[in-house]
């Protein structure tokens, strides 16, 4: 630029300057003036609800998220370890679960991904019911979960874990219902084995986990030990977010961010089952049924 112009601000300049700060403001919901920060106010989750998601997209659907264990667990084996129904057999109602080696526990995982997953489910129209609604209780029993999920007459029912695998194996994995013992659960069988296919998708490409190297198959096994899914009438599986035993893993699921992507994973996959066969119009379905009675709105006790 010649000495002689006068220095001015070029007009472009002063554009690229408006559309940073606005950028800015969009990603982070805050102003940032120099010499501090100013929040709007607004108190939001740690990377808030996906600003397109549609309002209408789920509206009419239940989802049911189941996440796995409780804080409370571990103070009261007597009743975690009674045996309940589990499909054709009797299992323990409940475990303490995994953790961690620097004692972040599977409990406070699902938890805190269920509540993000909820959040965003809701956004889109869904009702959402968790299977338990703190993290500091007992329970429920496995037969409970699976209850819940069908007395709501879900569309969608995911329990959520992580897993206590070997410490060399990492990644995630999605378990399908296979033919329950007492075969109770045969009608949801091919439903949530396209659950399994889609969620596997989703949640690999949010979160850029592979599927597991220690179990299964691509990323998804097929069990009829687990009587949350034997007991389920409704679609449901359950998935496996990592290896709470493997450092990698370990490091992502303790990462409040990561946990964000994973709710988002979870997310689009039932987005993807739910709105695969197209939008439903309401009591086609389940006309008649025993899904209105449960109370859409209702919030289980656990
Ligand atoms: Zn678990």
């Amino acid at each position: 630029m010649p000495r002689s112009t006068p220095r001015r601000v070029s007009p472009y300049a002063l554009l690229a300057a408006a559309a940073v700060l606005a950028i800015a403001v969009a990603v982070t919901g805050m102003v940032i003036w120099p010499g501090g920060t100013e929040s709007d106010g607004a108190r939001r989750p740690a990377a808030g609800v996906t600003a397109e998601a549609d309002p209408r997209a789920l509206a009419g659907r239940t989802v049911v998220i189941d996440p796995g264990h409780n804080g409370g667990n571990s103070a009261d084996p007597r009743a975690i370890n009674r045996l309940v129904d589990a499909g054709g057999f009797r299992k323990e109602c409940d475990t303490v679960g995994a953790e961690t080696t620097d004692g972040y526990a599977e409990h406070a995982f699902t938890f805190d991904v269920a509540v993000r997953a909820a959040e965003e489910l809701r956004a889109r129209g869904a009702t959402v019911i968790l299977t338990r609604n703190d993290d500091q209780g007992v329970g429920p029993c496995v037969d409970e979960r699976a209850r819940i999920g069908n007395e709501a007459g879900a569309d969608a029912v995911v329990s959520l874990h992580a897993d206590g695998g070997p410490p060399q194996g990492s990644g995630f994995h999605v378990i399908a219902p296979a033919a329950s013992p007492d075969g109770g659960n045969d009608g949801i069988l091919p439903a949530s084995g396209r659950l399994a296919n889609l969620l596997r998708e989703a949640f690999g490409s949010a979160t850029g986990q592979p599927p597991a190297d220690y179990l299964g198959e691509d990323g998804i096994t097929v069990r009829a030990d687990l009587g949350g899914l034997n007991l389920s009438r409704v679609p449901k599986v359950f998935l496996e977010c990592g290896n709470m035993r493997n450092p990698g893993d370990a490091a992502r699921i303790s990462d409040p961010a990561w946990r964000q992507q994973a709710a988002a994973g979870l997310v689009q996959g039932l987005v993807a089952f739910l709105t695969d066969g197209g939008p439903r119009d309401g009591g086609t379905a389940r006309a008649g049924g025993g899904g209105g009675s449960s109370g859409a709105s209702a919030s289980p006790g656990s």
